[in-house]
């Protein structure tokens, strides 16, 4: 049947996608500023200064915070530093929840090089952002975020209910993720060659595994465009604000949000 075709994909995707960040947990830092050329850490930096985490009226009030597919922390650990160094909240609290515990060892790993004050903000959750434990309660966080983590998931539709009910009323959904260079032709064209002939180049000379970077580069590529990826999120009950969505280097990366009414 359908059901039961969709069904083996997603179990099959789950399984591909397990071993990929499996594979490619100890060397995803360093590969992620090489095969970027750094500009990961610049779109990571405008992500959370777009949120200003930590900003509350009255000032320092408690906030919590669910990063998904949060891997090794770089989201959660700039979110940390934000409410502090920006607008002095220590109330802040950050989960960082992932279904690979091998990169969550890895985030746990670098959590212990962060200041005592963070490091007591944080904590770490193994779980599938399709079905999130009912410890994680109904209208219970301030801020929801997803960075390059969304394509992963075998069913985005599944995922984006779970966020529509972790969040309060008002709270925020935030993901930003790989996008579609489509509106620049010339630089399309470079982009792409860049990431079907360099990208899984890097991956096998660096990293010795050309696979994984090889089905990076391939969830990209059918990774939906700005507009429709907008369009599930507003179809999963999300309120979007004007276009929904901001470019980052032309679209190679995107930024969407949605607001729980
Ligand atoms: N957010 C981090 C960052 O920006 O550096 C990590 C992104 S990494 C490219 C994608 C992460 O998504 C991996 O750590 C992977 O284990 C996680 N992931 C994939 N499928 C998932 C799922 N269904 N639920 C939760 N996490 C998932």
């Amino acid at each position: 049947t359908h059901f039961g075709y969709e069904t083996v994909t997603e179990s099959v995707k789950q399984e591909r996608v397990a071993e990929v960040f499996t594979s490619v947990a100890e060397s995803y830092d360093k590969m992620n500023d090489l095969m970027s050329m750094g500009v990961h850490r610049l779109w990571k930096d405008h992500f959370v200064s777009s949120l200003n985490p930590g900003a509350t009226n009255p000032t320092g009030m408690p906030q919590r915070i669910l990063d998904v597919a949060g891997g090794t922390g770089d989201i959660a650990f700039r979110m940390l530093q934000h409410a502090h160094a920006n607008n002095g909240n220590p109330n802040v609290h950050v989960t960082i929840s992932d279904i690979n515990p091998a990169m969550l060892s890895v985030g746990k790993q670098r959590s212990l090089s962060l200041p005592a004050s963070h490091q007591s903000s944080l904590s770490f959750l193994e779980a599938n952002a399709e079905v999130l434990p009912s410890s994680l309660k109904d209208n219970s966080l301030d801020l929801y975020t997803v960075a390059f983590g969304i394509r992963n998931f075998s069913n985005m539709p599944a995922a984006l209910r779970e966020a529509y009910r972790v969040l309060k009323p008002g709270g925020i959904f935030a993901c930003m993720e790989f996008s579609k260079v489509d509106k620049y032709p010339i630089f399309n064209a470079i982009y792409k060659q860049w990431s079907f002939s360099a990208i899984p180049l890097i991956g096998q000379l660096v990293a010795g595994d050309r696979d994984s970077y090889q089905y990076l580069v391939e969830s990209i590529e059918r990774f939906p465009s700005q507009e429709e990826f907008r369009d599930m999120i507003a179809g999963a009950g999300f309120a979007i604000v004007g276009k929904g969505y901001e470019d980052l280097t032309g679209g190679v990366a995107a930024i969407h949000k949605g607001i729980k009414p």
